[in-house]
């Protein structure tokens, strides 16, 4: 068996799986100090790379419960990671504001009873008149869309925010492993785990960030961990109407629960619906051009230029994401069907935490 170089001066972490949460775990590990390896079988086919990017923070309904508390504790985070990953990339930022569109006048009400309660949050009604709307309900040749803009949520370009991470990885030196991590196991008071191409890589701990196949690594019957298979999907949509212009919309927006970015003046980017199958459903592509009782006729099936999907995992009986200490130096922290770009600051402020107390 191969062995990988060994550090015993400093704790050394494994981290598995190289998405969002992985990345973030192992560069806010590696500034306190640790050796991190961050070992993965594939760059960037995850459900990350297939994200919108859209931070939905301040916007989420219900003020209080640990999801709330999640994304409010990200919310903080967010800007100090901005202004340290701004040392390799200037030009990373997040867009704001973020809008939230609905046709139904029940769902419309609700909205609009949840901004006047929470005042000073950034938090603004859309009327029908408003500039925005009559825009977006022209391009939508509807007259019924109104809902809110929220001031301090966003969008994260993915594409260059999972740039920027690789680069920041490669520049502090953290330790790269292309390869599939099969089993793991404890041995005294380090962690020795194998990979699939016979790689032998002892740790002081080791933390799980690979979504479904988390469960393949850990002993289920000591670790009631249930994870679902969630896919989320989404198209572009490229026209050729002169009469309509996309750059006359906002660049992100949400219409009845659909996410849509404006990418120019004829192509814009529609989704995700969660379902629960391992690939697409028949139609379920074209079906994201569903939200609307009556559409425009640019929004249409033929009109679909591109089509991606993403795997994602959903915790099965507990709530997203699982963050859990599960044994000593084990650290699970998957789960995330939504919101991983969102939350992916507070997730590794908490592995940083747990491992603090292990290593006192
Ligand atoms: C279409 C779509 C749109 C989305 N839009 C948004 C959005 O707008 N905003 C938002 O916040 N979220 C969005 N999401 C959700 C977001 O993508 C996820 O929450 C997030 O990417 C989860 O990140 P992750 O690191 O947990 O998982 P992943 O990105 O899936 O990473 C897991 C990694 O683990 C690796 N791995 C698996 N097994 C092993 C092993 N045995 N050894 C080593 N490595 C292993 C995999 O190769 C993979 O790279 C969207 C998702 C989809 C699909």
């Amino acid at each position: 068996m191969k062995r990988l170089k060994e550090n015993f001066q400093k704790p050394h972490i494994l981290i598995v799986g190289a998405g969002i949460i992985g990345k973030f775990n192992a560069i806010e590990l590696s500034q306190l100090g640790y050796q991190i390896t961050i070992a993965d079988p594939v760059l960037d086919k995850n459900s990350s790379s297939a994200a919108l990017g859209l931070l939905m923070g301040n916007m989420y309904q219900k003020r209080n419960g640990r999801s709330w508390i999640l994304r409010k504790q990200s919310i903080e985070l967010w800007p100090k990671w901005i202004k340290l990953l701004k040392q390799f990339n200037t030009e990373l930022h997040i867009e704001k504001p973020l809008i939230e569109l609905t046709s139904n006048d029940a769902k419309f009400e609700k909205l609009k009873k949840f901004v006047k309660e929470n005042t000073n949050q950034g938090l603004e009604i859309l009327e029908k008149e408003s500039f925005v709307i009559k825009n977006i309900n022209k391009t939508f040749k509807t007259k019924h869309l109104k809902g809110i803009i929220s001031h301090k949520d966003g969008r994260i370009d993915p594409r260059s925010l999972l740039d920027t991470l690789n680069i920041y990885l490669k520049n502090k030196k953290i330790t790269f492993l292309k390869d599939e991590i099969i089993k793991i196991k404890r041995l005294h008071k380090q962690w020795i785990s194998t990979s699939r191409k016979n790689n032998e890589i002892k740790t002081d701990a080791i933390i799980l960030c690979n979504s479904l196949n988390a469960l393949n690594l850990i002993d289920l019957k000591t670790h009631k961990v249930q994870l679902k298979r969630v896919l989320g999907q989404a198209i572009e949509i490229c026209i050729d109407e002169k009469e309509v212009d996309f750059l006359s919309l906002p660049k992100h927006f949400n219409i009845n629960g659909k996410n849509i970015l404006t990418l120019s003046k004829n192509k814009i980017v529609i989704g995700s619906t969660d379902e629960y199958h391992d690939k697409p459903e028949d139609n379920v592509f074209e079906k994201l051009t569903d939200f609307l009782e009556k559409k425009p006729l640019w929004l249409s099936k033929d009109k679909i230029t591109r089509k991606w999907f993403g795997i994602r995992s959903r915790p099965d009986g507990e709530p997203s994401p699982i963050q859990k200490n599960l044994e000593d130096g084990l650290i699970l922290c998957t789960g995330f069907y939504k919101n991983g770009f969102l939350l992916a600051p507070t997730c590794s402020n908490w592995v940083a935490s747990e491992l603090k107390k292990y290593f006192l």
